[in-house]
C-alpha cells in the first residue's frame, strides 16, 4: 500500500483536544445510527491501542474516567442515552477545584486520548510496516477513469493501485479529477494549554471544554490542561488570534473560581474538515466503487479514527465494511456545490 501524504501547516490530527466523546457531544450526533457508529469507535480504542501498543512500543495515554458536562440550572429533563445526573455535592467530590455548579450530567464510558502521542504511534506504525511504503509529497490530482486508479503527484510523478482513498482532511475537495464536488470546508479551531491539575475529569461547560493531559515524559510527569475550542470559517488561515485566546480564557473563567491562577503553557490552531451536515464522507464513490472517501469527519475525527480504518481499510481491500457506513455516503450531497 502507497501511503501517500505531507505535513500541512493546519492539519487537524495532532491539532485535536482528543476527546472520545459521543455522549458529549450527542448535539452533533442527528439520529440513531450515527450515534451508534460513534459509541462504536469510542468503544474500538481500549483494543486498538492495545494493538498499536504492541506494534510500536507507544502506550498513548488513554482516559476513559467519564466526561461531566456542566449544569448551571436544575438536572435536565432529557439527557443522552446512558448518561447519569451528578448532583451538586457528588460533582463537588469528583471536582473540588470547580465553581459551583447545580450538577453535571456524566457520559460515563467518554473521555480523551493523547493524540499527539496517538499521531507519532501511527506514523511509527506506518513507517514499519513493510506492507506500506509512505510517499512523502502532495497528491495534485487523480485520474480514476482507468482500471487502475492514480495519483499525480506535485512533482510529476505518477502512483497507481487497486483502490484510492481520499483522507485530505480540510483540503479533500482541492484535488483536481474528483468526479463530484466533495464538500469539505476547513473550520478553524483554536486551543490553549495551561499548566496544572485543574480538574480530574474532560469537563464541558463554561461555551468549551477542559481535557487533563498528562505529560508522561516529564520527571515527574506533569498534569496539563487543553482548553478549546474556537469554530470559525477563515479558510485556510491556522493562527491563533487575541479574540480566539480571550474566548478560551473566558471559558476557563466561567469553569473555575475566579481565585484560581492560570498558567499559560502554549496555544495553537488547527483546521476542522467540517461539510453541511457536519457528518463524515464514508465509503466509495457511487459512480465510481474504486475510489474510497474517509473526510469531512469534522469534530469528531480523532473518535472516529479506529472506526473509520476497520470499515475503509476493509473496503480497500475488496471486502465488505465490518460496520453499516451507508448514512455516510457522499451521494447525500448529490447536486450539492
Ligand atoms: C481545535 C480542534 C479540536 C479538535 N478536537 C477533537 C476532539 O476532541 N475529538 C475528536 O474526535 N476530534 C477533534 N477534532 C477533529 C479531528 O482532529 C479531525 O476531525 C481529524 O483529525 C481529521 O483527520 P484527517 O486525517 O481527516 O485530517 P488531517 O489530520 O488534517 O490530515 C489530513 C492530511 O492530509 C494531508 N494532505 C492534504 N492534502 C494533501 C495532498 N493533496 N497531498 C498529500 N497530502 C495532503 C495534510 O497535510 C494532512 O497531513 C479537533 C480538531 C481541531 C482543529
Amino acid at each position: 500500500m502507497l501511503l501517500v501524504g505531507e505535513t500541512r501547516f493546519g492539519e487537524a490530527s495532532p491539532a485535536g483536544a482528543g476527546m472520545l466523546a459521543p455522549g458529549a457531544e450527542s448535539a452533533e450526533l442527528p439520529n440513531d445510527p450515527v450515534r451508534n457508529f460513534a459509541v462504536a469507535g469510542r468503544d474500538l480504542y481500549p483494543v486498538f491501542l492495545s494493538a498499536l501498543r504492541d506494534e510500536t512500543g507507544i502506550d498513548v495515554p488513554f482516559d476513559r474516567r467519564g466526561i461531566l458536562e456542566l449544569v448551571e440550572d436544575g438536572e435536565p429533563a432529557l439527557r443522552p442515552p446512558g448518561s447519569e445526573w451528578i448532583d451538586a455535592q457528588s460533582l463537588r467530590e469528583l471536582e473540588p477545584g470547580l465553581r459551583s455548579f447545580t450538577g453535571a450530567v456524566c457520559h460515563p464510558r467518554d473521555g480523551s486520548v493523547d493524540n499527539v502521542v496517538l499521531y507519532a504511534a501511527m506514523q511509527r506504525r506506518a513507517a514499519s510496516r513493510r506492507s506500506i511504503t509512505p510517499v512523502h509529497a502532495a497528491a495534485r490530482s487523480i485520474n480514476v477513469a482507468l482500471a487502475r486508479p492514480r495519483a499525480v503527484l506535485d512533482d510529476g510523478d505518477v502512483v497507481e493501485g487497486g483502490s484510492l482513498v481520499v483522507a485530505t482532511g480540510a483540503w479533500a475537495g482541492q484535488l483536481e479529477g474528483l468526479p463530484r464536488p466533495v464538500p469539505v470546508r476547513p473550520v478553524r479551531g483554536q486551543l490553549l494549554m495551561l499548566d496544572g491539575a485543574l480538574a480530574r475529569h474532560v469537563i464541558y461547560g463554561g461555551g468549551g471544554y477542559i481535557v487533563p493531559r498528562r505529560n508522561p515524559h516529564g520527571s515527574p510527569p506533569r498534569e496539563r490542561m487543553i482548553i478549546g475550542a474556537t469554530m470559525e470559517d477563515t479558510g485556510f488561515v491556522n493562527e491563533t488570534t487575541p479574540e480566539g485566546l480571550a474566548e478560551l480564557t473566558a471559558i476557563v473563567r466561567r469553569v473555575l473560581p475566579d481565585s484560581t491562577p492560570i498558567q499559560l503553557l502554549s496555544h495553537w490552531a488547527g483546521l476542522r474538515p467540517l461539510t453541511p451536515d457536519r457528518l463524515p464522507i464514508l465509503g466509495p464513490d457511487p459512480d465510481v466503487p474504486r475510489l474510497l472517501y474517509a473526510c469531512g469527519h469534522g469534530r469528531n475525527g480523532i473518535l472516529l479514527a479506529p472506526i473509520t480504518g476497520e470499515a475503509i481499510g476493509a473496503l480497500a481491500l475488496g471486502a465488505q465494511s465490518p460496520h453499516d457506513i451507508s448514512t455516510f455516503s457522499i451521494a447525500r450531497f448529490a447536486g450539492v456545490e
